[in-house]
């Protein structure tokens, strides 16, 4: 069997997130990987940000601005990490051409991998409709992204093949 979904690392369980927390794995996707059906990143990990790391915003959502070269993604001490965000985004990009992947299933609200919504860049838990940067950079590269709210849809999908 040969990979055929891109999916964050965060959903597997593996201790990638910016406040070094572990999220419990989804069963399905264990059993997908364990098929080799998976390709596994955290963006942000490839990108060269440390783990744990302070929390980043896009500024109101638009992950696609970040992806085509604009500043202004920054923690929330005010660094601009746009750069490290969009390295980590290229190698989504990469790997999904590399393998051929036509889909995604990627951690819901997160800045590089929310596909629906993602916080403001306000710092104040405010959700905006928008796209972390590796979702959109995904997203502009033919691949469609689902977040973890729509496993069923990608299940559907997983079983058409
Ligand atoms: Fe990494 Fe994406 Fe998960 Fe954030 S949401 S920890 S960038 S895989």
């Amino acid at each position: 069997l040969k990979p055929r979904l891109l999916v964050s690392a965060c959903l597997l369980g593996q201790r990638v997130r910016y406040d070094g927390r572990l999220l419990p794995a989804y069963p399905q996707l264990l059993a997908w990987q364990a098929q080799g059906l998976l390709v596994v990143l955290c963006p942000e990990v490839a990108g060269g940000l440390p783990v744990p790391r302070l929390p980043a915003e896009v500024p109101g959502g638009q992950g696609e601005l970040i992806w085509r070269g604009a500043a202004g993604l920054c923690d929330s001490q005010g660094h601009d990490v746009s750069q490290a965000f969009r390295h980590g985004a290229a190698q989504a990009v990469q790997l999904a051409q590399q393998h051929d992947l036509r889909w995604a299933l990627l951690k819901a609200r997160s800045p590089s991998c929310g596909n629906q919504h993602t916080y403001d860049g306000s710092f104040t838990g405010t959700l905006v409709s928008g796209e972390g940067v590796t979702a959109a950079a995904l997203r502009l590269a033919g691949v469609t992204v689902f977040c973890e709210d729509q496993l069923a849809d990608v299940e559907r999908l997983m079983l058409d093949v």
